[in-house]
């Protein structure tokens, strides 16, 4: 297989690549960086990426995968377990990190390299030998639900989901995103960093994500923004003081949003300030991407649009039955296929086979509706948003939805806990808006009721300072009831 990236030898070598910071990279400038180290990383067995949030991380993996090397990125907040666990099970032979970095004991003891070297020499050395199945990349899951899991990423998943995300999004080597995620997840990594160097087109990298630096950027040229929904409730929370930003939502070609649900209230808020939709994609470690509303297509609040392009999507009901019309009502756990898959978790062949089922369909856990014409609403995680109370099955997701409408409420999640009458009883946990003077419970469960159902009214009101979240953002929901 060839390289990934073709605009690393292609004839615009001029051109800007990367850009953390105040350091930025030409293509050609990249393809002469990633040269040199592939050259020095090649025949290795897997690499460890420290991933920080710098040029370095960004041009050790693109060398990795020049070198037909696969590319570990690790989580520099990680803490000691979770690292010594990741160490372990990936077994890199060779941590690349940036000069400067304050490496923790276990990776001390692996080479260390200057990522960006002094010198520009070096020839293209891909291994011709690599194979569109081999490994590209070995991911680790959030962690949202349980201890993460390493998704082996070939190739071909790399390629096949960056080039079903052209198609959806019209994405070109024209394009300049912004860009203010961690480079360890495939949010930051796959679709920040490879998806714009794949098309040719060029990264803006914020270091830290701030409203003002995505208003900086997307004034100053950037044409796409994707986040994380923490980031577009910032986002909403600042837009109706701040004109700049306005403009730049504004004027951007595409704000995207994915890794866990966009809250309606804060895509309604970000619409009615700017005139724009938020396209929701849905994707995960292990299938990288799957859904999505596409550039063209008709935008709706609170779904993720329809399969991507060589991505087979059905839902499947609890007895496995495969649904086969959609009426918006019907839950089903979403099933996928497609050459945007991983190929199994590293040395858990346990939790591989039992992802799969005998057909080859990926069961991704996660609980969706479909609209008549296919649009895709998640409805939530099988594991932690499906509530079953008083004979109903409920989604956490609408729940919450409502709650954030209220003014009183910030943050909201909702769960389920044991009920004798119920079977579950929902639990709405709240980061009020002021906490002097907190909405109280009957008044919430009122509001939640009138606007969804009286059985959907939460019973139990808890009040917190903060929500319990990953690095990505994500509501940790197994740390809520302790
Ligand atoms: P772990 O598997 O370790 O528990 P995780 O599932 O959060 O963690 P990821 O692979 O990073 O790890 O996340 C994938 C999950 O994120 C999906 O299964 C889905 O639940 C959620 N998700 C991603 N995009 C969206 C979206 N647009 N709307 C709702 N949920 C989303
Ligand atoms: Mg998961």
């Amino acid at each position: 297989m060839s390289s990934l990236f073709p605009a690393l030898t292609g004839d615009r070598t001029d051109r800007p690549a990367l850009r953390f910071g105040d350091r930025s990279l030409t293509y050609g400038e990249l393809a002469a960086a990633t040269a040199a180290l592939a050259g020095r990383i090649g025949g290795a067995g897997r690499v460890a990426v420290w991933a920080t949030p710098t040029l370095e991380t960004a041009v050790a993996v693109v060398a990795a995968l020049e070198a037909g090397v696969a590319a570990v990125p690790l989580n520099p907040r990680s803490g000691e377990k979770e690292l010594g666990h990741i160490l372990s099970d990936s077994t890199p032979t060779l941590a690349l990190a940036a000069p400067g970095d304050e490496l923790p004991p276990p990776l001390r003891d692996l080479a260390r390299m200057d990522v960006v070297p002094r010198t520009t020499e070096g020839g293209a050395l891909l291994d011709t030998d690599v194979s569109a199945e081999s490994p590209a990349l070995i991911v680790y899951t959030s962690g949202t639900t349980g201890p993460p899991k390493g998704a082996v990423i070939p190739r071909r998943a790399v390629t096949s989901t960056l080039d079903a995300l052209a198609d959806a999004w019209r994405w070109t080597g024209e394009d300049v995103l912004v860009h203010g995620l961690p480079l360890f997840h495939v949010h930051g990594l796959v679709l920040g960093t490879l998806g714009p160097l794949r098309r040719g087109g060029s990264v803006r990298h914020l270091g830290r994500f701030s409203t003002e630096g995505v208003a900086r950027e997307l004034n100053d040229g950037a044409t796409m923004l994707f986040g994380v929904p923490t980031m577009y409730h910032r986002i909403a929370q600042v837009l109706p003081e701040d004109p700049e930003l306005v403009k730049a939502l504004s004027g951007a070609r595409l704000l995207v949003s994915g890794s866990a649900a966009l809250p309606v209230h804060d895509h309604e808020r970000i619409t009615a300030a700017t005139g724009r939709r938020v396209i929701e994609r849905y994707g995960m470690t292990e299938t990288l991407m799957n859904t999505s509303v596409r550039a063209d297509g008709e935008p709706r609040a609170g779904t993720v649009g329809v399969p991507l392009p060589g991505v087979e999507l059905r839902l499947v009901e609890e007895d496995g039955t495969p649904l086969t019309s959609y009426d918006g009502e019907t839950v089903g756990e979403i099933q996928v296929r497609g050459t945007n898959l991983f190929t199994e978790y590293l040395n858990r062949p346990d939790a591989t086979a039992a992802a799969f089922t005998a057909d080859g369909w990926f069961r991704t856990g996660d609980m969706a509706v479909r609209d008549p014409d296919g649009y895709v609403r998640i409805v939530g995680r099988k594991a932690t948003d499906l509530i079953k109370s008083g004979g109903y099955k409920i989604g956490a997701g609408e729940i919450e939805n409502a709650l954030l409408e209220h003014p009183g409420v910030r943050e909201a999640a909702v769960t389920g806990e044991p009920d004798a009458d119920l079977g579950e009883r929902i639990v709405a946990w709240i980061v009020p808006a002021d906490p002097q003077s907190p909405p109280k419970a009957e008044e919430l469960a009122d509001h939640v009721a009138r606007r969804l159902a009286p059985h959907k009214r939460p019973r139990v009101v808890h009040h917190l300072d903060a929500l319990p979240r990953n690095d990505m953002g994500k509501i940790m929901k197994r740390a809520l009831h302790g």
